[in-house]
């Protein structure tokens, strides 16, 4: 309560540990050691910290400040629809220009016949809305038992209770013994197939495997990151997605991609499945809808699972206080505009191949870097004992923390994905904005 905007670094930090629980973080090492950094300016891919010290953010903080920081175009959008209408309802029928537009934005981009919007306000809303979706569309086909939602290990789907059943990471799905019991897990493609990893050859087989089990009946959906993000940068080997996709249909089963990360140009396209010609039943977006200058998500409808919902004369008992937010609209338009005006796509496949030409000088010059992999400005690297023989680090050596830890002291954020024992995995994302030096440095 003594805080003012003129408080030292000491008392934030002492505030900070006393009053502030922050998610996805060790409590204990917060508590003892104080937040890592508390952030407070940005322009372009650099933010810098309280104490003036500098970093080139190379992950977009969580893979979604996409445009950078200190955009004004997207500032002076959002300054605008804040002092014309903040906020206005979407339920009960009402509506707002700024919803509308960006709906019919996002249908026109969108693969396919995906030309329906849900508005959220982040990523585990807008998957959470797509499992509901898949359900009550089923209810409505007349096969109620199709409830089972099928995911990923490794993949990570957002933290409330069904999204955190979905996400196959183990510290978020078992976090609190929170479950919904009709999500299961499939095995996941491997890190790197074409380049010969052949650690796990029944992920092919895996799906396919638990819809024999459980019975097509029993199943709604499967949902799939087009490229896994928190897992570690795991890319899909060629023809995976469309396999995937080729049964879900063959079975009745919805196909739902998650594009929370993957979207909005992130992979050199404007949408991940594109890379592989996949049109999902729906698609669930956040982050770089908005450049993450606002909160919002949008989960993308197909036709046929768009005419059914809106057969229902019922009310649909689903909807956010935010669903459709004007400002956070305002700044999802600008969002759209800027990376067609200017050229944004082509800006992520130049740097991927700038960067690429970074993996090469690094595992040249550097022998634990192994399974190098980019699309677009989405990328890691494992770090392995012995490349050659495929040989893991012990478990006690935490090689992707020590690089990341260090990278950071440095002025580079990176991020590293160990979730799995004896995996090392540094990812790589910074805004798509970046320019050749910029990889380079
Ligand atoms: N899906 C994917 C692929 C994500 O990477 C994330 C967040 O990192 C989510 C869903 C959850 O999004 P949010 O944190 O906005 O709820």
């Amino acid at each position: 309560t003594n805080l003012t905007k003129d408080s030292t670094v000491e008392q934030l930090i002492e505030a900070d540990k006393k009053h502030f629980i922050h998610p996805t973080t060790v409590p204990k090492t917060l508590l003892e050691d104080g937040p890592k950094a508390i952030f407070s300016e940005g322009n372009g891919v650099r933010v810098k910290d309280i104490c003036g010290k500098s970093y080139i953010d190379g992950v977009s903080m969580l893979w979604n400040v996409n445009l950078g920081f200190g955009q004004k175009e997207l500032a002076d959008a959002a300054h605008e629809q804040l002092t014309k209408l903040a906020y206005s309802s979407s339920f009960y029928g009402y509506s707002n220009e700024l919803a509308v537009r960006l709906a019919e934005k996002i249908a026109g981009i969108a693969p396919g016949d995906l030309n329906s919007v849900f508005f959220t306000s982040g990523g585990s809303e807008s998957n959470e809305t797509a499992f509901k979706f898949a359900r009550f569309y089923w209810d409505l086909k007349g096969q109620s038992s199709k409830k089972n939602i099928i995911s990923l290990k490794r993949g990570y789907h957002g933290a409330t209770i069904a999204t955190g059943s979905a996400t196959g990471i183990e510290g978020f799905h078992n976090f609190s013994g929170s479950k919904d019991s009709d999500i299961i897990h499939a095995k996941p493609h491997l890190v790197n197939a074409e380049k010969g990893d052949k650690s796990d050859p029944e992920y092919k087989d895996s799906i396919r495997h638990l819809i024999e089990t459980k019975g097509a009946d029993q199943i709604a959906a499967v949902i799939i990151e087009p490229i896994q993000g928190a897992g570690g940068v795991h890319v899909p080997p060629e023809g995976y997605l469309q396999a995937v996709k080729k049964l879900c249909e063959e079975n009745n089963i919805l196909f739902i991609a998650d594009e929370v990360i993957c979207g909005f140009g992130r992979t050199g396209r404007m949408f991940g499945v594109e890379n592989w010609d996949v049109v999902p039943d729906m698609m669930c977006t956040a982050k770089g809808i908005t450049s993450g200058y606002a909160q919002l998500g949008a989960v993308l409808l197909s036709q046929e699972v768009r005419d059914t919902l809106v057969s229902y004369d019922g009310i649909i008992g689903h909807g956010f206080t935010y669903s459709g937010h004007p400002t956070a609209c305002a700044i999802g338009l600008k969002t759209l505009e800027f990376i067609e005006e200017n050229n944004i796509l082509q800006n992520v496949n130049n740097m991927n191949k700038v960067l690429q030409k970074g993996f090469d000088y690094l595992v040249e010059n550097h022998p634990h870097v192994a399974k190098t992999r980019a699309v677009g400005l989405l990328a890691g690297f494992d770090l392995m004992q012995d490349r050659d023989t495929n040989t893991p680090f012990k478990q006690s050596i935490r090689a992707a923390r020590h690089i990341v830890d260090h990278c950071f002291d440095n002025g580079l954020i990176l991020r590293p994905a160990d979730f799995e024992e004896q995996v090392n995995i540094v990812a790589i994302a910074p805004p798509l904005i970046i320019n050749k030096e910029e990889v380079e440095e």
